[in-house]
């Protein structure tokens, strides 16, 4: 058969290599002029691989994840820090783990008992906690909560805590002991040896696929193919018919500096109540110092509404009353119909996924395809 498949990000990628490998001609398109989607990084003029939209760092307890693309490239071990600066300026380990707590209330506990009695005495007695707020009370308190979590979210998402929903916040672990890296519980955290792009121009590498960059998706295409993989917007499928579905979206602010010693981590969050979410030191993630020039690279992040933002959208909302996912469920039930095409990634199903996961997905999806045409 002849699939398109619309986007080159992650899962555009997994579906035409599942499916050329499995002997099915695929034509990818993607309207931007770059493959890997927002996971796509570049060497700057300052000779330092930047990823265009923001710091990507692998991480998964997923084998068969890996087992499928570790053939793409060679992979450095890495795993991530980030330290959150605090208005003092001192910056601390995030997520909370035993030194933050001892930083933040001049305590010197040396167990992860001690701090979770101690956690358990400013937790607020919350039964059944209903949005990120309550959440974060039940488990650390309000100072922390408040000083950690309340202005780094309304920085992201415009929304206070007590509308998000309690699953944003879930990605960040609390530590009672000293571990100090951003992904621990995930067994292998890994950076691509010579970036994303080159992994992706590999994944694409294939006599059966052939991609198209600058190219938008045109229903009257449809007619070319016997089935299509849509990595777009659904709600812009649909002409948002039932409404917008609503995106995060975030300016880079790139700076560059004189080259200096290694900052105490390549990330660092801001807590403080300004624009700027955090910042990334790119020659600080391993092998992103691709030529000596003498000077490095730092981006900012500003986050904002997609639509002050030509419409880029990198984070789908998730408010505590699902306000957002009961549209696109509608939207979905739409899709249901559409003959022959399947909406795939964190677009085409209004899902915050990490990479691993969209992998994970389009694996499962593009083998179920495979059975049911082989069936058919
Ligand atoms: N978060 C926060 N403070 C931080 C880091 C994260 O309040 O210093 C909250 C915030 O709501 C954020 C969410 O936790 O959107 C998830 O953070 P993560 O680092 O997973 O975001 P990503 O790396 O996907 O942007």
């Amino acid at each position: 058969m002849t699939v398109l498949v619309v986007g080159a990000g992650f899962s555009g990628a997994v579906y035409a290599r599942v499916l050329a490998e499995a002997g099915h001609e695929v034509r990818v398109i993607d309207k931007r002029p770059h493959l890997g989607g927002n996971a796509y990084d570049f060497t700057d003029e300052n000779g330092v691989r930047v990823h265009a939209y923001g710091p990507h760092l692998f991480h998964t307890k997923l084998s068969h994840v890996l087992d499928w693309l570790r053939p793409f490239g060679r992979f450095l071990p890495y795993t991530h820090k980030v330290r959150a600066r605090l208005h003092d300026g001192r910056l601390v380990p995030l997520p909370i783990n035993l030194d933050t707590v001892n930083e933040v209330f001049a305590t010197a506990y040396e167990t992860p008992a001690q701090v979770s009695e101690h956690l358990a005495r400013i937790a607020l007695p919350i039964a059944e906690p209903r949005n990120a707020a309550e959440h974060l009370y039940a488990k650390i308190g309000q100072e922390l909560t408040d000083l950690f979590f309340r202005p780094y979210t309304k920085k992201m998402w415009q929304m206070d805590l007590e509308e998000m929903s309690a699953a944003v916040v879930k990605r960040i672990p609390l530590r009672m002991d000293r571990e100090d890296t951003y992904f621990a519980s995930d067994e292998t955290q890994i950076m691509p040896a010579d970036g994303y792009t080159a992994l992706f121009e590999r994944i694409f590498e294939h006599p059966r696929i052939k991609v198209e960059l600058s190219a938008s998706f045109d229903k009257s295409a449809l007619r070319d193919f016997t089935f299509c993989f849509n990595a777009m917007p659904v709600d812009e499928y649909f002409g948002c018919r039932l409404g917008e579905l609503p995106y995060r979206s975030i300016r880079f602010h790139k700076r560059m500096e004189p080259d200096g010693p290694a900052p105490a981590a390549p990330v660092v969050n801001f807590t403080d109540a300004g624009p700027f979410t955090r910042e990334t030191v790119w020659d600080a993630l391993p092998n992103h110092r691709v030529r000596e020039t003498g000077r490095r690279s730092v981006t900012k992040e500003e986050p904002c509404d997609y639509r002050d933002n030509g419409m880029e959208r990198y984070y789908p909302v998730k408010t505590a009353d699902g306000r957002y996912q009961t549209l696109y469920e509608e939207y979905r039930l739409l899709a249901r119909d559409e003959p022959n095409m399947a909406f795939i990634g964190r677009c085409g199903t209004y899902q915050y996924l990490d990479m691993d996961q969209v992998i994970n997905q389009s694996l499962a999806g593009a083998q179920r395809w495979l059975a049911q045409n082989r069936e058919a």
